[in-house]
């Protein structure tokens, strides 16, 4: 009887601990790298140009089918989407459930998923009490970091996106996109007049603006932003924004704060312009930034591999610009190709094609063009292909400067491109660590391997964080000019959208999760934490 017991007890035991671990997630640690844009093929090429292995290249696991719900071919927004959430959306979207329009074959998503706001892994971690942090070399309202960081129904909503990023409780946020924190009529970026610095500083965060103002930061909170939009390209940085931290840097930073939490951290790294070179067809922009982006993987990897508990990821979102070793004028050749025919034309690229355009001025004529392409790109071009480079140019729209890696790549290196906007190969998936994913995966499905290695249960997860307003307060809630309304039992609460606040009875509540509003179905989202405190239940 008594033996019994005892058995009962221990098995119990074992129940409990088992569930504890499996709470807690594999790894303590998890940093999920993205090269935005890149393929195989761009990894090749900056291999060689490295001449040694990529810090990635040893922990090679698998590959990423990138399609999204209604494309075969991704975009940063849904693919960034499925990374974070682990569910399928469509294009445009920032971390909300996809619209009824999807692939052939593909199942059609339940009513009540549309624009519906979608747990991030970011959000989990940050309620198990982990650290989390956001690092991206573009504005961290663009489409990677957003996903992570936000939910909105369009990228471009990127005022939204900042008030968001600013309420998630984020404790280190590093890159580009100042200007979002301020009005436009301050000097800034946002269209509602608001001011989000003052928040910032209430909430404890260091708002560094420099390298060395990052490098003397304490934290644990930073938010550090230094640049009103993207920051600039690698390989123009020790020119036109000396003061600017590289990807490297503000990685080692960003862990290094994060590291000091005992229950671990989640990191998010974008290398975000290999995309922008890759649209450009700038082979100079593409190699700098990969190879920016392959010292940040390192700085990752140098923290793992001296420890048992921490998961690196590294991927990208979907292949940009369709870059290949070998063009038309290797039609023949291709089986002689010498290393220098690959590197030569590339050595003498010192700045990227948008720095060298820009230095060019208004109308500039065949001859200052080809003398610009000599002393930045180290290319001989004559008078007539320097013609061709303007007329190509003057007929594009927007971004006269992918005529430069247009007219020039295939007449003077031997990379191709087929196309400026993106394609839909699978991509290549790295992971070293604990819960490493493995083989050939979905994007959804690398975002369960993420929130698994954490221990998140992202059902469970988004039962907590987004409750449909309407159906826990029936006739009770109102949305109007950006705030939800609830009258219940004689009290009035209000949320605004976008922030994680609640007032009720005069008082201020600062809530686990955001408010969020999808304005194309009308419902507002709260969360459960909200809820109970409407309704003057117990608890939190
Ligand atoms: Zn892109």
């Amino acid at each position: 009887m008594r033996l019994k017991r005892i058995f009962l007890a221990s098995a119990l035991i074992v129940l409990v601990l088992c569930q504890a671990a499996l709470a807690a997630g594999p790894a303590r640690n998890v940093i999920v790298l993205i090269a935005d844009g890149t393929g195989a093929e761009q990894y090749t090429l900056a291999r060689w140009y490295k001449g040694a292995p990529l810090a990635q290249d040893a922990i090679l696991t698998g590959m990423v089918r990138t399609f999204i719900a209604d494309s075969v071919v991704a975009d940063s927004a849904p693919a960034g989407s499925a990374y974070a959430t682990g569910v399928r959306t469509s294009d445009k979207l920032i971390s909300v459930g996809p619209k009824a329009t999807v692939l052939t074959g593909q199942s059609v998503p339940p009513e009540a998923l549309r624009f519906r706001p979608l747990a991030s892994v970011l959000e989990g971690a940050r309620l198990q009490g982990r650290a989390t942090g956001i690092v991206a070399t573009s504005r961290v309202t663009h489409a990677t970091p957003a996903a992570y960081l936000a939910h909105v129904p369009s990228r471009t909503m990127e005022t939204e996106i900042m008030e968001q990023a600013v309420h998630q409780g984020v404790d280190v946020v590093l890159g580009g996109g100042r200007g979002y924190l301020t009005p436009k009529d301050a000097g800034g970026s946002r269209k509602d007049g608001r001011d989000l610095v003052p928040t910032l500083r209430a909430r404890g965060y260091e708002l560094p603006t420099t390298a060395s103002e990052l490098a003397s930061a304490k934290g644990p909170r930073i938010f550090g932003l230094f640049a009103k939009s993207h920051m600039a390209p690698d390989i123009d940085r020790a020119v036109l924004a000396v003061d600017e931290p590289s990807l490297a840097q503000m990685t080692a930073k960003a862990i290094a704060v994060l590291g000091h939490n005992p229950k671990g951290f989640f990191l998010m790294v974008e290398g975000s312009q290999v995309d922008w070179a890759d649209h450009a067809n700038d082979p100079a922009h593409l190699i700098s930034d990969l190879l920016s982006f392959d010292r940040a993987v390192q700085a990752a990897l140098d923290y793992a591999k001296k420890r048992k508990d921490t998961l690196v990821v590294v991927v990208s979102d979907h292949n940009t610009g369709g870059m290949s070793i070998g063009n038309a004028r290797t039609n023949s050749t291709y089986s002689q190709m010498s290393l220098e025919s690959l590197l030569e034309p590339l050595r003498g690229m010192r700045v990227s094609g948008e720095a060298l355009w820009k230095g060019l001025g208004q109308a500039p004529t065949p001859e200052a063009l080809q003398r610009a392409v000599s002393q930045g790109w180290g290319l001989e071009i004559g008078l007539a292909e320097a013609g061709k480079v303007l007329e190509v140019a003057a007929a594009r729209k927007a971004d006269p400067y992918y005529a430069l890696g247009e007219v020039l790549c295939p007449a003077h290196t031997v990379l191709g491109w087929t196309t400026h906007g993106h394609t839909g190969g699978d991509v290549p998936l790295f992971a070293f660590g604990p819960g490493s994913p493995r083989g050939l995966l979905s994007g959804p499905e690398l975002g369960q391997a993420t929130a698994r290695a954490l221990g998140i249960d992202l059902a469970a997860l988004n039962r907590r964080l987004f409750v449909d307003a309407a159906e826990a307060f029936p006739g009770q809630a109102s949305f109007a000019d950006g705030v939800l309304r609830i009258e219940h039992k004689g009290r009035l609460a209000e949320l605004a959208a976008n922030t994680d606040i609640l007032r009720l009875d005069g008082r201020e509540i600062r809530l686990e999760g955001l408010v969020v509003h999808a304005p194309d179905t009308g419902r507002t989202y709260i969360p459960q934490q909200a809820v109970r405190r409407i309704r003057g239940q117990a608890g939190k």
